[in-house]
């Protein structure tokens, strides 16, 4: 990594941690003991897609911990309140028994999407996976990973229908496990059984995006065998990538996600976009706050959506599973979203642009979310929102105005501290 990449990149680590350690500190005084995970209100804005997705609560992400990942803070509970030993195993097993014991009412009545809603032989789909990655096995142990999946198989088998299961893992996770061992084999195995996708936390193909202001810890090297060895034991892989850094334009966050887009279908690797928000103690939180940066515009949204599904149809890949995270949801639902604080979209576009990507995200109609794009391209806030675009500036600058941000976050949490 270039020097100046690695100057930036520890001052981002400082920065998360001093944020995450302020948090604990104010923490009320809550139970950490959970029974049952996010997302049993089947809400479809906490899901990635348009079926359920249940993440564990009282687990931690390690990453956190660490600095890492400069726009996420998943990991919000008591570190010291922690559930430990036979505890936390139990507390994980109850909360995936909670939704195995009612899964006609969580997972079979929540197809909400019209695929599965036409179709009788459509998979029953959800993601089901503890809040950081999937094969941490501090944070899930391979024996209850083996128990959760056993149990799903059985249900698959006694419903007699086809499961669809999505989990969520860093790729140095998925590297560490042992592929010759039983155990692993019979994962993989069960895995394979309930039609599972390993969605890789990713974010940007670029280097200094991804490891930089993301702040990922994720080198090329340790992906590239991550998703090959997915692929060659017979499961399918997908990425998130993430649209709208603290330092970045709209313009800068197109040309970048669209390009990761490319990278994951030449790979024939999913899609899973998320957009940024603001989440609570981090730096987009800091600068935002300040009046600093300013979100994506949604018209930005727009296009990415525009392009993630021309370009499918472009390279006749209709058969891919692209995915679009809701862009105000949670877990944890944000304190803003790029459709609550736009600058340059009007608000009534913005609800359009919000409600074509519900819309979207529910019927899977591309055609339909092409023509209201194309209607909203011809509106005068459309030809302003191209003019702002010309103004922004270009990748060269993105390392100096990454300075300029970092020194003003910076400045920001030092005068925070002195008067505490
Ligand atoms: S983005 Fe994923 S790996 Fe990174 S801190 Fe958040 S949950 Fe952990």
């Amino acid at each position: 990594m270039e020097k100046v990449w690695e100057i930036q990149q520890k001052r981002i680590t400082n920065i998360s941690l001093s944020l995450r350690k302020k948090y604990y500190s104010e923490l009320p005084d809550d139970s950490c003991y959970f029974d049952s995970p996010h997302g049993i209100d089947g809400n479809m804005s906490e899901s990635i897609g348009a079926w359920p997705e249940f993440i564990f609560r009282g687990t931690f992400c390690r990453r956190t911990f660490k600095g890492y990942c400069s726009p996420c803070f998943y990991s919000q509970f008591p570190l010291e309140r922690k559930e430990t030993g036979d505890n936390y195993i139990k507390m994980v097993r109850n909360q995936f028994d909670y939704v195995i014991d009612n899964f006609e009412k969580l997972v079979v009545k929540r197809q909400f999407g019209s695929i599965q809603q036409k179709e009788l032989d459509a998979p029953i789909t959800f993601v089901m996976t503890p809040t950081g990655s999937y094969f941490d096995d501090a944070e899930f142990p391979q024996e209850l990973r083996i128990e959760m999946l056993y149990k799903l198989a059985t249900l698959s088998k006694n419903y007699k229908m086809g499961f669809h299961l999505l989990i969520e893992c860093h790729c140095k996770d998925w590297n560490k496990l042992d592929f010759n061992s039983e155990n692993t084999k019979y994962e993989i195995d069960l895995l394979k059984k309930l039609n599972t996708r390993v969605l890789f936390g990713f974010e940007s193909a670029n280097e200094y995006i991804r490891n930089v202001l993301y702040n990922k810890n994720l080198e090329m090297q340790e992906f590239t065998s991550a998703y090959k060895e997915v692929m060659d034991n017979g499961l399918e892989a997908g990425i998130f990538i993430f649209a709208g850094l603290f330092s970045m334009n709209d313009a800068l966050t197109y040309k970048d996600v669209c390009n990761s887009i490319c990278f994951a279908l030449d790979r024939n690797i999913a899609p899973v976009i998320m957009f940024q928000n603001v989440q609570q103690y981090t730096i987009t939180d800091v600068l935002f706050q300040a009046k600093q940066i300013n979100l994506i515009e949604p018209f930005t949204v727009m296009e990415i959506v525009l392009f993630l599904i021309t370009e499918i149809e472009k390279r006749g890949m209709e058969y891919m599973e692209w995915l679009i995270a809701d862009p105000k949801g949670g877990p944890p639902v944000p304190e803003f979203n790029i459709f609550d604080c736009a600058k340059i979209t009007s608000q009534e576009n913005a609800e359009k642009i919000y409600d074509m990507i519900c819309e979207l995200r529910l019927t899977r109609n591309r055609h339909v979310f092409i023509l209201k794009a194309q209607s909203l391209k011809d509106t005068s806030n459309y030809r302003e929102y191209q003019q702002m675009l010309q103004k922004c500036f270009k990748y060269d600058c993105l390392p100096e105005n990454t300075d300029r941000l970092l020194l003003s976050a910076e400045n920001i949490i030092n005068e925070r501290g002195k008067k505490i």
